[in-house]
């Protein structure tokens, strides 16, 4: 499995990065390589273009309905909709229910149906604690995390490589269990400690994603979600204070191999 970070900037879109998108690639026994795009943040759909064709992809989820995580839905279904290719297959979007009436108000139209075509480019599927369900060779659990709104992490495993997912969480039980010997966990860490201590319930900070990944046994640490206004390099030391594991901090661009 590997892992394309299209966005990671935490919060908002930044100088150097869209806000939250992770594209997983995985071939299956015939050889053909299924996409799932893991949240479209504000600014993401831009550099997904970069990367893939999105008429490729396969299936999205979506974490949460905070903007960092969904807004440029509203740019892929205007290509999903619209796109000269009209046998494009309705695209499955796994997401908390409210997303379909969030997208509509954004788009200020009533229904799902985009303006002057006749059917919906998105198949929603709606997200729940403990869900299980497969895309192609990808198979996903699903747990509520602890952030203000209903938020999800996922445990992905395609072949015998498991990537867990945070999305946006404070800790809490749920995230330790997506995370429990998972070759690569890429967990936010919104905050740092000492600046953000006046809130909890909703972002891990560097440390407290670090001291997770020691409880877990994780393979490897990647950290995300960092904001502009935050040096990763801060970041990262409190990780390492506390997780002797692999840990690095992830860029735009970068991609990741989920391997055992
Ligand atoms: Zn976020
Ligand atoms: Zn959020």
């Amino acid at each position: 499995m590997r892992v394309h970070i299209i966005g990671c900037s935490g919060s908002f879109a930044g100088p150097e990065s869209a806000a939250s998108s992770y594209l997983l690639e995985q071939e299956d026994e015939h050889g053909r390589t299924w996409r799932v795009l893991m949240d479209l943040g504000s600014g993401a759909f831009g550099p997904l273009q970069s990367v893939i064709d999105p008429a490729d992809l396969d299936a999205v989820i979506i974490s949460h309905l905070h903007p960092d995580h969904y807004l440029d839905l509203t740019g892929l279904e205007v290509f999903w909709a619209y796109h000269e290719r009209t046998d494009l297959p309705r695209l499955p979007i796994h997401a908390p229910e409210p997303l379909p009436e969030r997208l509509s108000a954004v788009l200020s139209r009533k229904g799902r149906v985009p303006d002057g075509v006749d059917r919906e480019p998105f198949a929603y599927e709606v997200l729940s604690d403990q869900q299980r369900f497969s895309i192609g060779p990808f198979e996903i659990v699903v747990r509520s995390v602890l952030h203000p709104v209903e938020a999800y992490g996922f445990r992905i495993t395609a072949g015998d490589a498991v990537l867990a997912y945070s999305g946006d969480s404070d800790a809490c039980p749920a995230l330790d269990e997506l995370a429990q010997g998972a070759d690569l966990f890429l967990c936010e860490a919104g905050y740092i400690e000492g600046r953000d201590d006046r809130f909890s319930g909703v972002h891990l900070t560097g440390r407290r994603a670090g001291e997770c990944a020691s409880r877990a046994r994780v393979g490897q640490l990647a950290l995300t979600h960092i904001p502009a206004w935050t040096d990763p390099a801060v970041t990262l030391a409190e990780a390492r204070e506390v997780h002797d594991g692999p840990i690095r901090v992830v860029r735009p661009m970068d991609i990741l191999d989920v391997t055992t």
